[in-house]
């Protein structure tokens, strides 16, 4: 009994500096966007914790072994998706199959059962905020089925074996899932942060310009307002009205600007969020159609939120006017509004088969003065972040390089 302690901590302590080594090289995330290297080497690694478990078995009998490898294959597949939870579950097998004995094969159908539920539950599994109950039903799932395998195809083993084995698996499984979590949360918390301080300093010294600019622009305004007012001149009488314009123009970026850094004090009150989606999918369906982009919008019923409909109606703009730009050629922008995942919200999602974005460009999105265009300003999505989080909503960004991208604006729904 006391024999299995120690291959049990073995197991679990070097699962443990695997994944920790494997959070440092490669921090994890909830990014719906790992792209097709990173799953290969998700499967990698992962393949390897199998290996490493399956060197150190908890128990042995006869020809038998019994260690934690599915651990890892269960964890790939839930966190990185069927490509990096396939390659784990090869590797596992053709080990097993290699290392020979006339059971071999209840291993491999372990390893394909278990691979198959976490692909059961992998989609609820991301989808969900509160990912503790993805992890237990694949777990409890698996264990049954486990121990259903155990007791059709083998020779009956000792009883007290079921309850130690399976309790250690599954204080393992947990133990795993639960750093993992942690490391997410943290990774994401750390993003944030980081996010939020370059925002500030740019955001602090673009202020400090704008505010320099405007003093030069109010003297040139008022002197050609003085000289226009009372000339001959017909040039300066032609021209001089266009010329007010645009300085009116400069000024007014540049007041928006500094309200954007400010902390704003707009006035908020209750919007019926479907009437403001529909109204700028409307608005910018003439741009749209000057692309040759069609815009379809779902809508599922009224969901009321507390915010400014001026500013919304921006945000959305914004969003939609680079899900636009980045189509070549005909496309098709799908808006929906639909409730969130977490209680309490709606999400705005708006989904483009553009030209998407790597994964560095995705890390670079919502920074200011960040563009990629010509005549961009790379203001819109930071505008977007900001006004959204003034009201306390979210906006996420996943997306594929030649795919698409999908922006999704979560925000707190009120009660009407
Ligand atoms: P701008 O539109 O002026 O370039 P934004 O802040 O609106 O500034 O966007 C910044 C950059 O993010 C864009 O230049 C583009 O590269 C990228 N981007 C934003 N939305 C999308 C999208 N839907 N698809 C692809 N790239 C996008
Ligand atoms: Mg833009």
């Amino acid at each position: 009994m006391s024999e299995m302690a120690r291959p049990l901590l073995i197991n679990i302590s070097m699962l443990f500096s695997v994944l920790f080594l494997w959070n440092m090289v490669m921090p994890f995330t909830r990014a719906s966007s790992i792209n097709l290297k990173e799953k290969i080497i998700y499967g990698v690694i992962s393949s390897l914790m199998a290996l490493l478990c399956m060197l150190f078995p908890l128990e042995k009998f006869g020809d038998t072994v019994f260690d934690l490898r599915v651990v890892p294959l269960i964890l790939v597949t839930l966190y990185g998706g069927k490509l990096p939870g396939l390659i784990c579950m090869i590797t596992i097998s053709v080990t097993r199959t290699w290392m020979g004995g006339e059971n071999a094969w209840v291993g491999v159908l372990i390893a394909i059962v278990g691979f198959l539920i976490a692909i059961g539950f992998m989609n609820y599994f991301q989808r969900s905020i509160r990912k503790w109950k993805g992890i237990i039903f694949t777990g409890i799932l698996f264990i049954i089925s486990y121990i259903a395998i155990i007791l059709i195809f083998l020779e009956p083993l000792k009883t007290y074996f079921y309850p130690i084995y399976f309790t250690s698996f599954a204080i393992a499984y947990f133990i795993i899932f639960y750093l993992t979590e942690r490391l997410v949360l943290i990774n994401i918390q750390l993003q944030e942060t980081v996010y939020l301080e370059k925002l500030s300093v740019a955001g602090k010294m673009a202020a400090a310009i704008a505010h320099e600019i405007r003093n030069p622009l109010t003297t040139v305004k008022g002197l050609l307002q003085f000289i226009s007012a009372d000339t001959a001149d017909t040039k300066v009488q032609n021209y001089a009205p266009l010329m007010l314009e645009e300085i009116e123009r400069t000024n007014k970026i540049i007041t928006d600007y500094l309200m954007l850094i400010k902390p704003s004090k707009s006035d908020c009150e209750q919007v019926d969020l479907n009437k403001i989606v529909r109204d700028t999918v409307a608005l910018t369906e003439v741009l749209a159609s000057y692309y040759a982009v069609k815009i379809q919008y779902d809508e599922k019923g009224e969901f009321h939120i507390w915010g400014n409909s001026q500013e919304l109606k921006q945000c959305l703009i914004n969003v939609i006017k680079n899900a636009i730009e980045s189509i070549e050629g005909e496309g098709l922008i799908h808006v929906a509004l639909q409730y969130g995942t977490k209680r309490g919200t709606v999400d705005i999602v708006i989904r483009d088969n553009g030209a998407g974005m790597s994964k560095e460009e995705l890390e670079k999105i919502g920074l200011p003065f960040y563009t990629t265009k010509s005549k961009g300003t790379g203001l819109g999505t930071m505008i977007t972040n900001r006004l959204i989080r003034n009201i306390g909503g979210r906006v996420n960004y996943t997306s594929l390089l030649g795919e698409g991208t999908t922006v999704t604006i979560t925000l707190p729904t009120t009660k009407q």
